[in-house]
């Protein structure tokens, strides 16, 4: 008799954050264009922006993260998620692994290992059960993987570690204990991990990457740290294209509009300005950034998020708040005909992708750095958090981006955002920033092309989710 021959299967797990969805969801795609099925997960609490806008076809496959727990188990009503961590892990490590435990045991085909976000570490847990491998989609650089490692001086020595700017440390020793004990347990577990892929490529952060390979200590780590970036919906789309479809919200009328006042605009003369889908800034900064782009006298694309809005909540386009709230009086009059502020979600990468962009002022959120490498648009740096204080600083030294000065109340002022967008968009020669980021953005192309890096080490996760037994064969 004919065995019936079943197509692997991976569980994919990340956290319900743009940043963390959109690349899961670039690989699960990848992974289906290789004839392997997914079944995907997220943790914490699904807000519609997650759940629905960021929702991506493969031919008529939907991609969609389902909630591990719901959001009515989850908070009951008049209880409020307080702490900036509970929305994104769910009610506790544990509760997670039960509720994946008792999805993989019911799958038919089962899985042939996890793929899981760095926040889920819980999950090598699930996968030691049933004896199946748990692989890390790192969604942040390189760097940052790095300094997760050289925060246990047991696997790496400090030393090694990327020399972080100021700040960084403190803001993730100090953000609160509850983020601190979530990021270390997380990266705790690091270790255990099968594969660690990573979204970068080597001709970026081949530095880290190597170090990484070579000064780890414990499972020999030369072939499990694998970069397979730019893993970003511009470059995915180019890798699968034969059935990539635009996500529903990147489809939606109201972006026509959009696109349409940059159609207008000449080429290489629009400054795109977005700090990603989490972070807000103070009244004090938005004043200070909204008088630089008044007085810097170039047309811009600013996608608005209102000032001090709670951090945990992704940008939700469905907020009808007047789109005023928070910008000095008169702002909106007098940028009249150059100036366009969108609220809520942003078709980023088909901004960045637009010929009249020539610059993106970036919180330099990980995906948003990548994308505009991929599409050639230089940085103004402007790192909010954490890791983006690598990434910033990092790109600065690449001569990659032009990074902002905060004075001593951490404010960018008025007359540093001139000067930023001016070094960067008129003094183009002058930087060699332009001639610097052509070549990375070539670079970018050429690791995810037939033969490049990142394809090839994607291929090496495709041999080892085909080579691993499949338990019902
Ligand atoms: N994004 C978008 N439209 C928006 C805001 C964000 O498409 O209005 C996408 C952006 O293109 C990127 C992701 O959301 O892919 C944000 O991830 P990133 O790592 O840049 O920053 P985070 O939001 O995690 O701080």
């Amino acid at each position: 008799m004919e065995s019936k021959v079943h197509r692997p299967r991976v569980v994919i797990v990340t956290v319900p954050c743009p940043g963390h969805i959109i690349p899961s969801t670039q690989l699960a795609k990848y992974l289906l264009s290789m004839s392997i099925d997914v079944c995907c997960y997220s943790t914490g609490i699904n807000y519609p922006t997650v759940e629905n806008q960021l929702e991506e076809k493969f031919g008529d496959v939907r991609i969609r993260f389902r909630p591990l727990i719901t959001n009515s188990e989850f908070v009951s009503p008049g209880k409020e998620l307080t702490d900036n961590v509970s929305w994104m892990q769910g009610p506790s490590d544990g509760e997670m692994a039960v509720r994946l435990e008792e999805i993989v045991r019911n799958l038919t085909p089962p899985p042939v290992c996890i793929i899981s976000d760095l926040l889920a570490g819980w999950s090598q847990d699930v996968a030691d059960k049933f004896r199946i491998p748990r692989h890390v989609l790192y969604t942040m650089p390189a760097s940052a993987l790095l300094f997760s490692f050289a925060c246990f001086p047991s696997l790496i020595s400090p030393q090694v570690a990327p020399e972080h700017p100021p700040g960084t440390w403190n803001s993730m020793v100090v953000t609160t204990h509850a983020f601190y004990d979530y990021m270390m347990r997380n990266a705790r577990r690091l270790q255990e991990a099968s594969f660690i892929l990573v979204n970068t490529f080597e001709d970026l952060e081949g530095r880290f990457l190597d170090l990484m390979r070579s000064e780890v200590i414990g499972k020999p780590n030369v072939q499990k740290i694998l970069s397979i970036g730019p893993l970003i919906r511009s470059s995915n789309i180019e890798m699968v294209s034969a059935h990539s479809k635009p996500s529903a919200r990147e489809e939606h009328e109201s972006f026509a509009e959009v696109m349409h006042w940059l159609d207008a605009r000449e080429q290489s003369s629009v400054l795109y300005v977005s700090f990603g889908s989490l972070l807000t800034v103070t009244e004090t900064q938005i004043h200070e950034l909204a008088h630089g782009l008044e007085i810097c006298g170039r047309p811009f694309l600013w996608v608005y998020r209102v000032p001090n809005t709670p951090q945990i909540l992704p940008a939700d386009a469905s907020t009808e708040d007047s789109l005023s709230e928070g910008l000095p009086p008169g702002f909106l009059e007098r940028i009249q005909g150059r100036g366009k502020l969108i609220r809520g979600w942003a078709p980023q990468e088909k901004i960045l992708a637009h010929k009249s962009v020539g610059a993106f002022m970036s919180h330099c959120g990980w995906n948003s750095s990548l994308e505009a490498l991929w599409s050639g648009k230089p940085l103004v740096a402007w790192p909010l958090a954490v890791e983006q204080r690598l990434t910033a600083r990092y790109f600065a030294d690449m001569q990659l981006a032009v990074e902002v000065r905060k004075n001593d109340d951490s404010i960018v002022e008025s007359a540093e955002v001139v000067q930023a967008i001016s070094l960067l968009m008129e003094e183009r020669e002058e930087t060699g920033i332009h001639s610097k980021f052509d070549r990375m953005q070539e670079l970018a192309h050429m690791a995810v092309d037939d033969g490049g890096s990142s394809r090839s080490n994607l291929q090496v996760l495709i041999d080892s989710i085909k080579n691993q037994p499949n338990p019902l064969t």
